[in-house]
């Protein structure tokens, strides 16, 4: 147990949601209300990865009115349709005039049909380049991708990252660690039925675990498939705590530490 536990404001730990898609139009109608709520639950930073050249000024207005969101540049491979050569330059002068936490939200998606995968993966990889020469972590989105992922992450070094909504195997998690990464837990490990998914949360070192809501997405077992918040991650938090036998301060005090410093906090 910690002496120096770092508590939010109402005496609640602190926690960091390091992947909220804060600035989606499903929060037009109430954010300052769902920040305010997120901030009394002890969620005093949200990261708010972009996803296309044409949310960057929805990103940066959310991280500029709300003093707990910070941004993430990037470019989002489901919408690979939408993204042009040049919005490469865009990252790069958006990461210039306003320095994020980290580069994202980038990757791969084998999962969605009608992706088309080598501009994907030239993006990925020119986005890599980017992390790697800013020194910048990288926050990755990878459906049935990990093995793919990985193997650029050997080849173009970046210092660490995210592997958001992880969801593969224990080997998978082990390469993405020993390349400083950390995986990313939030709402799906909270169905009885996310058996692969439980398991990891409950093997995996607690310190290479960080904690995310990816709002207004994957929600938790208690929202069904409403929209999702990050409010809800202390919740999310407890449920591994509880999958683990440990405390919820426990769960909060270590995650929020691995995310301070891997996000330079
Ligand atoms: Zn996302």
């Amino acid at each position: 147990m910690s002496q120096n536990r770092e508590t939010a404001p109402h005496g609640v730990p602190f926690f960091i949601d390091t992947h909220s898609h804060f600035d989606a139009t499903e929060f037009d109608s109430d954010r300052e209300s769902e920040y305010a709520r997120a901030v009394t639950a002890g969620v005093g930073i949200q990261i708010v990865p972009s996803v296309a050249h044409s949310n960057f000024d929805a990103v940066a207005e959310v991280c500029t009115r709300h003093p707990g969101c910070l941004p993430a540049w990037g470019l989002h491979p489901m919408y690979i349709d939408t993204h042009r050569r040049e919005d490469l330059d865009a990252v790069r002068a958006q990461i210039a005039a306003q320095r994020p936490v980290a580069v994202g939200e980038i990757g791969l998606d084998l999962f969605v049909r009608g992706l088309d995968f080598a501009t994907q993966e030239y993006f990925y990889v020119e986005q890599l380049k980017i992390a790697r020469d800013h020194e910048l972590p990288v926050l990755l989105h990878g459906r049935r991708a990990n093995d793919l992922l990985l193997k650029h992450l050997r080849r173009i070094r970046v210092p660490g990252g995210i592997a958001h909504a992880f969801n593969g195997s224990a080997q998978q998690a082990a390469e993405f660690i020993k390349l400083g990464f950390k995986l990313g837990f939030g709402g799906a490990f909270t169905w009885t039925r996310a058996l692969n998914l439980r398991r990891l949360a409950v093997d995996l070192p607690l310190e290479s675990i960080v904690l995310e809501t990816d709002s207004p997405d994957i929600p938790p077992a208690w929202i069904g498939h409403g929209r999702n918040s990050p409010a809800e991650l202390p919740r999310i938090a407890a449920v591994l705590a509880e999958l683990r036998g440990i405390s919820v301060d426990e769960v909060a005090e270590v995650t929020t530490r691995t995310a301070r410093t891997l996000l330079r906090l």
